[in-house]
């Protein structure tokens, strides 16, 4: 593999332990940094408030460091991450990137619960209900919502070339602001990538739809950067021994693994019997 890049980063979220599928995705991040010159940014994404707790954040330190998966940029304390890094500090960026959408008319502003959106929809995707209300971007206990294209093409370039996908249907219309007022995931991963110069992202094959979504909201914001970033979506746990591990409540935690096995070799071996990890 001959391309470089400048920067990939591992975007752990700590509303749990990390688990198995986590450390297959570092993994394979670290591997691909490490093949391409990139650099490594830890970016703890810490906008569900309600489930952010101290020690998970504690967690992916204490992970991150008894398996030596590296980082070259971001935190490296509980402190440090609250002072520098939490995305508190760049609720300024997420606000403008929202206040541009809706201005340009992307957005609109749904009522909508959980439970009004699946008595109207089979497979959970939102089915327009709040589209052409025109509700006010300030509605009491509203979620802003991009408005979507269902039929859009969207371009991701891989290390293997530019694609091409339908935009992905069950996603259509999704939440960019929750409820709370703070961004949703799609917003804020895509504003911090921008942020933070990242070139090559790598995350798990069940995030590929997420992608897509963030490309075509990458283009309404004119995110130059972003569109040109490379996406490398990797296999997910897998195997008889995944399954198992799986299937125990917990087992699947690293810090379960960690308390099990106790030596890094022993827990490595069993991450590896549980899907396809590139070698750091
Ligand atoms: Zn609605």
């Amino acid at each position: 593999m001959h391309t470089t890049f400048g920067k990939t980063r591992i975007a752990p979220t700590p509303s749990g332990y990390l688990h198995i599928g986590n450390v297959l995705s570092f993994a394979t991040t670290a591997a691909l940094a490490g093949r391409t010159g990139a650099k490594i940014l830890l970016r703890i994404d810490d906008m569900d408030r309600d489930r952010v707790e101290r020690e998970y954040v504690q967690d992916i330190f204490d992970t991150l460091n008894f398996l030596e998966i590296p980082w070259h940029e971001g935190p490296r304390n509980y402190e440090e991450f609250e002072q520098e890094y939490s995305q508190v500090h760049r609720l300024p960026l997420y606000s403008a990137a929202l206040q541009q959408l809706w201005e340009v008319g992307h957005v609109f502003a749904c009522t909508c619960s959980r439970a009004q959106v699946l008595s109207h929809s089979k497979d959970g995707s939102y089915p327009g209900t709040c589209r052409h209300k025109g509700l006010p971007p300030d509605t009491k206990d509203a979620c802003w919502r991009l408005r979507t294209d269902v039929n859009a093409v969207v371009h991701m370039r891989t290390l293997q070339g530019i694609e091409e996908h339908p935009f992905p249907t069950l996603m259509a219309d999704p939440v960019i602001r929750k409820k709370d007022g703070y961004p949703a995931y799609q917003l804020s991963s895509v504003v911090d990538d921008m942020h933070y110069g990242v070139d090559l992202v790598v995350r798990g094959m069940d995030l590929r739809p997420s992608t897509l979504v963030q490309l075509y909201l990458a283009k309404l914001l004119r995110a130059g950067s972003f569109l040109d970033t490379t996406f490398h979506h990797h296999g997910l746990v897998s195997g008889a021994d995944g399954m198992k591990l799986s299937k125990s409540a917990g087992a699947t935690s690293v810090r379960y693994l960690r308390e099990q096995y106790g030596t890094r070799e022993e827990v490595w071996r069993v991450i590896r019997q549980c899907g396809n990890v590139i070698t750091i």
